[in-house]
């Protein structure tokens, strides 16, 4: 399956999904989404697979949200790229620990960490070097949720990220709306940054991410199911 714009074909993948079971729904009343709803959905859309990491919740290691996203991505290997969630509060080895297992044993490919909904510095070299180093040694992307607090700013991310210029840093929402002009700075400045448009729904800011640093470091997301998409398409002919 492939997107088709005008008479171009492209592989259409997103870059920012989530499944999981909540306990308690989103606002929009979602409980549960894995990867049968996920590979319907793209389907609907016409995308080829996305990228996914667990759904928020509330103070959790994720290590049986994790495992679920091994699970997911097993049955569904050509459609759903799972990365592994960490919570950094649990402190440098079990972050260490949950890594290897993560990126070693269930070989996810990448990892989510959100600094507002798991209240943490992305500056904080003690709780985020064995991320980093992980990272590394892996050879995986770090996707960070960007924006709605100074927290989650992509200038306070950049700090580190900049040391690790082989790592990818991918910031999630590009900063939302108040940072957008922040994270494309940043991504113009560190060639390891790159932006991710999910959330960011005024186009003038968007394009101003496109004129400043160029498709080629613009990944498409969604943040389905947090954010979903009107994903029947138009019956065109
Ligand atoms: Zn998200």
């Amino acid at each position: 399956m492939a997107l088709r714009v005008n008479d171009s074909e492209f592989y259409a993948i997103d870059a920012h999904s989530h499944l999981g079971q909540r306990k308690t729904p989103l606002g929009h009343g979602v409980a549960s989404f894995l990867g049968d709803d996920l590979v319907r959905n793209l389907d609907e859309a016409g995308l080829d697979c996305a990228v996914a990491f667990p759904l928020g919740a509330s103070y959790t290691d994720y290590s049986e949200a994790n495992q679920i996203m091994a699970d997911e991505m097993a049955k569904y290997p050509k459609r759903i790229i799972s990365f592994c969630r960490i919570n950094p509060n649990f402190g440098p080895e079990a972050t260490a620990k949950a890594l290897e297992h993560c990126l070693g044993s269930l070989k996810l490919k990448g990892i989510k960490l959100h600094p507002e909904i798991e209240f943490f510095d992305p500056n904080e070299a003690e709780l985020m070097e064995p991320i980093y180093e992980a990272a590394r040694r892996y050879r995986v992307p770090i996707i960070f949720h960007t924006g709605m607090s100074s927290k989650a700013s992509p200038g306070v991310i950049a700090e580190l990220a900049a040391r690790y210029r082989d790592v990818p840093v991918i910031l999630g929402h590009m900063g939302v709306s108040e940072y957008v002009k922040l994270a494309v700075a940043v991504a113009r400045q560190n060639e390891n940054i790159f932006l991710e448009t999910s959330v960011v729904g005024w186009m003038p800011l968007l394009l101003e991410a496109f004129r400043g640093v160029g498709t080629g470091k613009i990944l498409f997301g969604s943040d389905h199911p947090y954010n979903p998409c009107p994903w029947k398409r138009s019956q065109s002919t």
